[in-house]
């Protein structure tokens, strides 16, 4: 009992250290889910944030990364100028062996006893046709493919939410946004890879391209004439960006020594492994990082849109949007002498502050 005391206090600490609302443990023994729904903030609106399921070494592992990534949606609706707060889902377990109609829909269900409180999306280890079982017991799930009125895949959308920040960034590093002679590395040619090549091979950029599954490699490359390269040759080949579309964490003590990159700007979330060690670190570097959930938020927006009834129109306008929230950060970042990453974090906070001010009025 005792130990059993302990453990509940120590998630509710982990839970104030963070700023965390709430975290609901879902657990269904008839269908095996065993889920973690964390809210961190519904200042600006319901929580939206996506489900993923993977197969976590543990549950406080699960813990940790559902909190970190619902913190990490406040920000990027904060900053998108979205009414939205920040949430995100855990399912524990192997994507491939676990995943169920009745997993998915027990899942929604737990979903729709929120009621409205957060609302869900694609994650990694989550598809669209799982969104579509979440569908079929709440409303509260976006991301569910066009014919049933979704807004269907939000790649393209992230893809140029990222290419507009390559464009701001180039414009303080090379005084010109023209992309043509500049040369990037792609890290990982996904969904959101692919497209990023294919709007940078637009505008005559020299792609490099990495991929550990080498058929996809091969095939973008080929598709827009861009150059693969080992994954070991990709921070040691003299390009002016890199651009990481692939996982998390690749800004780190080992990557970031010997790095000549002028700028860094992709989708991939939660690239610096310490937020408050390699922002810094970048910047005495002099290499120019755009914020990751600044410029890869055109997916959220996508979603965003789904909820709203706007259409593919506005996503775009608030997509473009981020070129000048990109210009907006780095010049913040040079006026206070703070790296970009907090930069960003002051201007996602003043905005959920202002907010919170404004509900105080009647
Ligand atoms: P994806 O799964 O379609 O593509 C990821 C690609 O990276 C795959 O081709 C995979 O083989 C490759 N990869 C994995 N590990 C690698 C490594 N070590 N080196 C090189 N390549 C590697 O995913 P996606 O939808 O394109 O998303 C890419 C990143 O952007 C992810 O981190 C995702 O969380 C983030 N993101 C995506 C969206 C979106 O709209 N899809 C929105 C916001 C953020």
């Amino acid at each position: 009992m005792s130990g059993h005391s302990s453990v509940v206090t120590s998630v509710l600490d982990q839970l104030s250290a963070s700023g965390h609302k709430k975290v609901i443990f879902c657990n269904d023994t008839s269908t095996g889910l065993k889920a973690i729904i964390a809210i961190h903030d519904t200042t600006l609106g319901p929580a939206l944030g996506g489900t993923r399921m993977f197969n976590y070494n543990s549950e406080a592992e699960a813990l940790e990364d559902v909190l970190r990534l619902s913190k990490g949606m406040t920000y990027k609706s904060a900053i998108t100028g979205l009414n939205l707060g920040g949430g995100k889902a855990v399912i524990i377990g192997d994507s491939r062996k676990q995943k169920s109609e009745a997993l998915m829909r027990s899942f929604g269900r737990f979903i729709k006893n929120l009621n409205g409180e957060f609302i869900t999306a694609e994650d990694m280890g989550t598809t669209m046709k799982d969104m579509e079982y979440i569908r079929m017991e709440t409303k509260h799930v976006t991301g569910v493919p066009e014919s049933l009125g979704g807004a269907g895949n939000p790649a393209p959308f992230t893809a140029k939410g990222v290419f507009l920040g390559i464009k701001a960034c180039v414009k303080e590093v090379f005084g010109t946004d023209m992309l043509a002679g500049r040369s990037v590395v792609v890290q990982g040619t996904g969904n959101v890879g692919e497209h990023l090549v294919e709007l940078l091979r637009q505008e005559n950029v020299e792609v490099f391209v990495s991929d550990i599954n080498e058929e996809r490699l091969h095939e973008v490359a080929r598709k827009y004439k861009a150059k693969p390269i080992s994954a070991n040759k990709i921070f040691t080949i003299g390009a002016d960006i890199y651009a990481p579309c692939a996982l998390g964490s690749t800004l780190n003590d080992k990557t970031i020594k010997n790095m000549k990159f002028a700028i860094i700007a992709g989708s991939a979330n939660n690239q610096l492994a310490n937020e408050e060690i390699h922002g810094q670190l970048l910047l005495d570097k002099g290499i120019l990082y755009a914020p990751d959930y600044l410029i890869n938020a055109g997916g959220l927006i996508n979603c965003y849109s789904e909820l709203t009834g706007f259409g593919k129109k506005r996503t775009i306008q608030l997509t473009e949007n981020i070129y000048d929230a990109t210009r907006e950060v780095i010049q913040l970042s040079k006026t206070e002498k703070i790296p970009t990453n907090m930069a960003a974090g002051r201007i996602a906070e003043k905005r959920i502050n202002d907010i919170k001010q404004l509900k105080t009025s009647y």
